[in-house]
Formats: C-alpha cells, structure tokens, sequence
C-alpha cells in the first residue's frame, strides 16, 4: 500500500512513509471490512463517517511537515488512524473527535496497540484545544465553510494548519496555512479533495448550512460548478427523434467512437448509443459495430445482421451470465433496425456487428473446429489435439489457472499459440476459399491464446489480467479496421470502465490498469472521441454477485463527492456536456473527483467502496452523456421468436 499508493503518488517525507508502514490499518475498520484496509479509499466506521483514504492521510501530514518532537492537533479523529500514523512521528498528539461512540472506539484502539502519546478528546473541535495550544501542526480531517479562527489562533509561529475547505459543499480545496509572525499568515491551495463536513461552532451546522457565527452577510456565492454545466449542457431530445442522433454529427470525423455507460443494466444507455450509433452508421459511413461482448457471440448476431448464413452448429448467442447484458429488448431493437439497413446495401457495405471480449473460450474453440473441418480437415485433425489440452477447463475456465499453478497440470500456452500461428500461416490459402469465415476463425483463435494465457493470471487477481483483457479487446478492434480498409470507421460499445482514459482514473494511477479507451487515444490520437455516460438514480438490471440472478434494483442517489452529484445539481435532466468546448467547465472538470462504476454486479449496501473511484471526468472523455433518471433494461423472455423470424436469429432459445 506505501510504496504503490502512496510513494508512487508523491509522497517522498520518510517519516511519513515510516510510520505508515508502522500502522496496522485493518485495526481501524469495522470487522468485515479488514480486507478493504489497503484499498485505496476511504471506509465507513459508523454515524456516517469514513476513516481517511491512507494517500490523503500522508499527503495531509507531509503538507503539515509534522516532525520528531512536535505538538500536534488533529480535529476529526475518526477511527484514530491518522492520530496513530501521526503519533508514530510526533511527540504528542491530540486528537478530538465529536462523535463520543466514534471516540470511544479510537482510544480503546489506541490503547491496544500502546500509542500513549495520543490524548483523544470528546468534542467540537473547531474551537481547536487552547489548554495545549500552541500546535506545531494542525491537521483537520472534515471540511467546513472556512478556516476557523480559534485553529489559526493556536498556531505556533512557523505553525502548519492543514485543512479542506468548500466555499459550496460540492467544490472543497485543501488548504496550508503557515504562521509566519504572530499576526500574519501565509496561504496555499493544495488542490481539490473531498472529505465529510466539519460540523460545529465554526463550521457547518447540522443541517448543511453555514453555522451562524461563519455567516458573512452579503457575501457573493460567484459561478457554481452546477451553474456552469447547466450553461455549457446541450439538453438532448427525445431517444427515438432523428435530432438526438443529429446532436453527436460533430464526432462524424472520427475513426473510431466509444460510447461507454455507467452500468450494464441501463435502457437509457442501450437506447443513447443505438441512437448515436445508427445516425453515425445511416449517414457518415460507419462500418463496424465493436462491443463488449464475447466474438463468438456477437458473431452469431453479426451473421443475422449481414444476411449471412448460420453456422452449421450455431450455439445459440448470449446463453451464459450475465444474459441480460445483451439478451435484452434495447438491443434486439437495434439489432432488427442494422439487419433492414442493411438489407438495403451490397454485401461489401453492410455493417458488421463484432465482440471484442474473450471470455467464450468454448464458443471459440468449436469455431476454430468447425472452420478447419471444412476447409482443412487434416490441420482440424492437430487443432483438435492441441485444443485437447483445454478440455477440462472448457466449461469452468476460471479453475485452469488453479490447477495448473497448484496441481502440475499441463499448461497449454504453448499449443494454442502454436494452433493460432498455424491458422494465420495459411492465411492466403484458406481465405481464398472463404475470406469472411477466415477472418471469424483467425479471431477466434486469438481469443483461445489470449483466453488461455487470461485464465492463467487471472488466479492472481490484479492488473495483469486486465490489462490482458483490454489489450485484447482493443487488438481484435485493430484487426476489424486493419480488415475493412483504411477508411474504415468503427463504433464501439462498452463500459465507461473500458472506454474512459484508464491514465485519469484511480484504476491507471494507484492500480496500473489501462484501458481500451488509453490504447486507442495512444494509437489514433486525435481521430477518436471517447463518451462517457452518467446518471443520478433510477433503476437497474443487475445481480447482488457473479452468477446470481438478475434483479431490477434501486440506483442509490449519487454521492455528494461525485460528478454525478454536480450533474445532478445542474437540475438538466439529460444533456450532452462536450468536455472540449468551454475551457472554463473543462478545468473545473479535470479537478478529481468521484465517479460511479456499476458492472453487472451491483451491491448499494457497500456502494462507496464497491463502486465509486477517483477520476479526472474532463481528462477520461471528451464528451459525457447525462440522463439524471435512468431504468433497468428489459431482459429478452424466454419464448420462442415470432413465426417468419429467420433461423439465423442469435436471441432464439
Ligand atoms: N482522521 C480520521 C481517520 O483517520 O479515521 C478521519 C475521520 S472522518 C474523514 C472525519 C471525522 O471528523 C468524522 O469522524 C467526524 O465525526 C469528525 N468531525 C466532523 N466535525 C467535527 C468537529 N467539529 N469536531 C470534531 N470532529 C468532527
């Protein structure tokens, strides 16, 4: 946690990372939270407080320049983590705390692991601790409308006051005050932050408004951040009129265009990028149709949508969890509206409908067979012994890397790679018999290698396997436009996760991951828009864990430190917000906050830690589409297709 978290964000004080070190953490959460303890983020402890994220508990201690020997406050004890990180370099700490359940905690954890240098008190900490004072450092943890005189007051000359503080309770900065004579005072603005409300005599009242002695009358409240996107935010028309479309024309120019969304489960999402995405089909030459779904999948749809014939043995699409992602009535409709589009095209023009994902290892496999079988039954023949080797784990490939790690199975890398190289060899010999088909199968064996060596890191968790996923997803848009030609341009639907620039998020800094979204802007550079999508509350489709059921749940309303909560303020109920254009809201944007990631796991119970991470919005997209209510997408029944469906169609049972 020090050297990734911390050390690698810039925090180079060695007292600092000393003592983190020192610091159990998991002694500081609730019981059952211990193995979120060297997350990066904060925690709840109970009466709506969270213990500090532990980078901001270092940066907040490396600004105040605590040394050896030093007296310090800290106002917002918590949990106590940062009173015994600061206690293992200080000479004496004391710490306040209003909660006295919360208090009560903190010192009996203090006391267990011996820090007797730390004096915990009960109380309103904004009046600081004259009986003590002065301070060599104040550290306060909660954020208030100002910086209260009592603490600055209590400074000792050279004295460091750390402290957030939010003008509007949306927009906090971290401020340094030094105290350099006994009536001057020198100020710096350490960047944005978020952090719960200071609550007190001179800070917040209860209620959220200004306590009474902080009021300063008359005083003006300038440009807020909602101001600013209500101003600078287009307000989309409705899904199904020809104008929303017509909205995001000003991305026609590019090559490649992402349109992300803030769950899985989501209509409105569904309906947004199916909009975007026939205008940019229908009337700017679009081809290709990539999204996050598993290629063998999407290609039993792609084949419906092109008019082609079904394989022989057609699996059925989209069968395994989580089902509703792309068996649901938002897709099926846009799927019908690109197959009569391209009803009306020569073959070389329609648009292909593609799966950049790899976790079909089975479906792959069985194309790759049933490829060879037709047009090379003796290369069939060796692809199926080598294949062989991956039998066990077709079914639970999650369990491959286990087994081969823990129990000298045979690791099959080296065949799959060897079948891959195989096929590609005789890529001029088998596409003259079938060029469609050997495109389909040269992928599929890609996915089997990239499947393979994915399952294999996947046992240890990490970025590894994620960034093998991403780099496979964007390698297989690659090959889509490498094979359409150099004036091919490609639509591409996944998660904001996938799509927003991994290098402005907590995933790229803290955790190394990149993303599909990073590799395109790092190879096609300016010719890609990248468009993330948000909402408020509302509905959606979802499950409490892998492989349970669907269920349409709740959409918590947004945090208070989110962009979506600013979103929401802007009180525009659905806008699209170009993050290029007003150099003014884009600043204010790059500023981190945070940001809600749904899957098709969605636990609101947990939700701050399961969902939300730090980004930088205006740095991740170009462009953010805003729908403040949202519902849960239709998921497709189980009966059978109307009569007069043709048998090529992927969403029959
Ligand atoms: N440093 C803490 C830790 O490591 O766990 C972080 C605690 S949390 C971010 C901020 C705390 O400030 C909350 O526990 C809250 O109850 C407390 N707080 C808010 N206003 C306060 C005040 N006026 N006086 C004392 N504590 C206050």
């Amino acid at each position: 946690m020090v050297d990734v978290q911390i050390a690698r964000r810039g925090v180079h004080d060695v007292n600092v990372l000393n003592a983190m070190r020192q610091v159990p953490r998991e002694a500081f959460v609730e019981p059952g939270l211990e193995e979120f303890a060297y997350e990066d983020g904060p925690l709840p402890i109970g009466e709506g407080q969270t213990i500090s994220q532990p980078y901001i508990v270092a940066l907040m201690i490396e600004a105040a320049e605590v040394k050896p020997g030093d007296r310090v406050l800290e106002v917002g004890a918590g949990s106590g983590y940062a009173a015994a990180v600061l206690s293992r370099i200080a000479g004496k700490v004391y710490a306040i705390e209003r909660h006295p359940a919360l208090a009560e905690i903190a010192r009996a954890r203090l006391a267990a692991l011996g820090y007797d240098n730390v004096e915990l008190r009960i109380g309103d900490g904004t009046g600081g601790a004259p009986d003590a004072a002065p301070f060599d450092a104040i550290l306060v943890a909660a954020s208030g409308p100002k910086v209260p005189q009592a603490l600055k007051e209590q400074l000792a000359i050279g004295g460091r006051l750390v402290i957030p503080v939010s003008e509007q309770r949306w927009q906090q900065s971290l401020r340094k005050i030094t105290r350099t004579s006994q009536a001057e005072y020198r100020e710096e603005d350490l960047g944005a932050v978020s952090f719960v409300p200071l609550i007190g005599k001179q800070g917040w009242a209860e209620n959220g408004e200004r306590s009474a002695s902080n009021h300063v009358p008359g005083r003006s409240r300038g440009h807020t951040l909602p101001e600013m996107i209500a101003h600078e935010a287009e307000p989309l028309p409705g899904l199904d009129e020809p104008a929303f479309g017509a909205l995001f024309d000003r991305f026609a120019g590019k090559r490649v265009v992402l349109l992300g969304e803030a769950s899985h489960g989501t209509s409105e999402f569904y309906r947004a990028r199916g909009a975007i995405t026939r205008r940019l089909i229908g009337k700017h030459g679009f081809s290709i149709i990539a999204v996050e779904a598993d290629w063998p999948d999407a290609a039993a749809v792609d084949r419906y949508v092109r008019h082609r014939a079904a394989r022989a043995q057609t699996e059925r699409a989209f069968q395994r969890f989580p089902t509703w992602m792309w068996r649901n009535t938002e897709v099926a409709a846009f799927i019908e509206w690109l197959r009569s589009h391209n009803g009306t095209l020569a073959a070389e023009r329609r648009a292909g409908f593609y799966g950049l994902d790899l976790y079909n290892m089975s479906g792959s496999i069985a194309a790759v067979l049933e490829y060879l079988d037709k047009v090379d039954p003796a290369a069939a023949a060796i692809a199926r012994e080598r294949y062989a080797c991956l039998t066990p784990w077709q079914k639970e490939p999650s369990t491959y890397g286990r087994a081969v790690l823990t129990a000298n199975y045979r690791k099959c890398e080296q065949v799959v790679i060897e079948q891959c190289r195989d096929l590609l060899s005789k890529r001029l010999e088998y596409a003259r018999q079938d060029s469609e088909g050997f495109l389909d199968a040269a992928q599929n064996a890609r996915l089997v290698a990239s499947a393979e060596r994915y399952y294999r890191v996947m046992y240890y968790g990490g970025a590894e396997s994620w960034n093998l996923r991403d780099t496979h997803m964007f390698e297989t848009l690659d090959h889509l436009l490498e094979a359409r030609g150099p004036d091919s341009k490609a639509v591409v639907w996944a998660h904001n996760s996938h799509i927003g620039d991994a290098r402005y998020t907590e995933m790229g800094i803290v955790r190394e991951e990149l993303n599909v979204g990073q590799l395109c802007r790092e190879r096609f550079g300016d010719q890609v828009a990248l468009i993330g999508f948000g909402t408020h509350t509302g509905t959606v489709a979802a499950a409490h864990d892998w492989g349970a059921d669907m269920q349409v749940m709740r959409v918590r309303p947004s945090h208070p430190n989110s962009y979506e909560r600013v979103c929401h303020d802007s009180g525009v109920p659905r806008f699209l917000l170009d993050l290029q254009e007003d150099p003014a809201v884009r600043k204010r944007l790059i500023e981190p906050r945070l940001e809600r990631f749904i899957g098709v796991i969605y636990r609101p119970d947990t939700e701050i830690m399961s969902h939300y991470a730090e980004s930088s919005l205006a740095k991740q997209f170009d462009a953010f589409v805003w729908f403040d209510e949202t519902t849960a997408v239709t998921p497709l029944g189980p009966e059978r297709p109307a009569p007069g469906v043709p048998d090529t169609y992927p969403f029959a049972l």
